[in-house]
C-alpha cells in the first residue's frame, strides 16, 4: 500500500481535530450545572481599568507588560465585558494557534469545559466574529483584562503555560477579573513584604481600586499570587496571609467555587 502523503496526514490530523474540538464543546454544553447561590456571594470587578494598566504573567518569574488602552473601558457604548446572546449564552469565539500539538490543544479545550459546565461562558470556535481570543504561544503566559473589542491574545507560552489551571487564570483575566491580591481590601486578609518584592514588579502587588460587594476573599482562588511570587531573594515570602500565614495561596490546579461563582454573577448566568 502507498504511504500516505505529508498532506494527506495534515488534513486528516485537522478533521480529527475539528472533530474533537465539537466533541468536547457539545459534550460541555450538555451538562448545564451552573452554580448560582443567590448574591451574597458575588463579585467583584475592577471598577476601571487604570491607564497604561498592564497585565502579568504571573507563574514563575516572568513579567509580560502590555499595555492595553483603558479609555474604551470608559466609553458608554463601550463594554469591557462579554455580551450576552439571545440565548442567554456569553459566547467568547476563540482560535487555537496551529503551533501547539494535539495535546496542548485538548488542555485549553479541557480548560474551557469547566466555564462551560458551570457558568454560562462559551467559549465557541470562531467562524468571523470581529471580538475574538486567540491563544498563541508568545514569551510567557498573559492576557489582555476584559473584552478589547478586537483580536485579543491569550498567550500560553508551550513548555509551562498549557497548564489547566494557568489557561483558567488567563480567561478569567479576558474576562475581567484582577488578581485576588489586589483587591482593595487585601490588608485585612495578607501582609505584602514590599521588602522582598523585586523593584521592577512593586506594580504587581497594588491595590485596585476594586469593587468587591461582600465577596469574601479567597485564598483558594486561581487568581492569587503564590507567596514567593517575584521575590527579590529566593524562596522570600512577597505575600503573607494574616492572620493564620500558613493557609494555602497561589494554587493553579483550577477555579475555585468563589471564581466560578464570580463569573455567574457578573455575567448575569443566573437571570
Ligand atoms: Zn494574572
Amino acid at each position: 500500500a502507498l504511504a500516505p502523503s505529508k498532506q494527506q496526514e495534515t488534513m486528516e490530523l485537522r478533521a480529527m481535530i475539528s472533530l474533537l474540538l465539537l466533541l468536547l464543546l457539545g459534550l460541555s454544553m450538555a451538562h448545564p450545572d451552573i452554580s448560582c447561590f443567590g448574591l451574597t456571594l458575588s463579585w467583584y470587578l475592577f471598577s476601571f481599568i487604570p491607564l497604561g494598566s498592564t497585565d502579568f504573567l504571573i507563574e514563575g518569574d516572568v513579567l509580560i507588560p502590555r499595555t492595553r488602552s483603558a479609555m474604551r473601558c470608559f466609553s458608554k457604548t463601550f463594554s469591557c465585558l462579554w455580551s450576552k446572546s439571545a440565548n442567554g449564552k456569553v459566547e467568547i469565539p476563540f482560535i487555537i494557534n496551529s503551533k501547539y500539538d494535539t495535546h496542548e490543544k485538548n488542555e485549553i479545550l479541557n480548560a474551557m469545559k469547566d466555564f462551560h459546565s458551570k457558568t454560562c461562558i462559551r467559549f465557541v470556535p470562531r467562524v468571523k466574529q470581529r471580538m475574538y481570543i486567540s491563544f498563541e504561544p508568545r514569551y510567557g503566559c498573559f492576557s489582555s483584562l476584559g473584552r478589547l473589542g478586537d483580536k485579543q491574545v491569550v498567550s500560553l507560552q508551550r513548555f509551562g503555560c498549557v497548564r489547566h489551571g494557568i489557561i483558567q487564570h488567563e480567561l478569567l483575566h479576558a474576562l475581567g477579573f484582577y488578581h485576588e491580591h489586589t483587591r482593595s481590601d487585601r490588608d485585612q486578609y495578607v501582609r505584602i513584604n514590599w521588602e522582598y518584592v523585586k523593584q521592577y514588579y512593586v506594580h504587581n502587588f497594588q491595590k485596585k481600586d476594586s469593587n468587591n460587594l461582600n465577596t469574601p476573599y479567597d485564598y483558594s482562588s486561581v487568581m492569587h499570587y503564590g507567596r514567593t511570587a517575584f521575590a527579590s531573594q529566593f524562596g522570600k515570602e512577597t505575600i503573607t496571609p494574616i492572620p493564620d500565614p500558613s493557609v494555602p495561596i497561589g494554587q493553579r490546579q483550577g477555579m475555585s467555587d468563589i471564581d466560578i461563582r464570580r463569573i455567574n454573577t457578573l455575567y448575569k448566568c443566573c437571570k
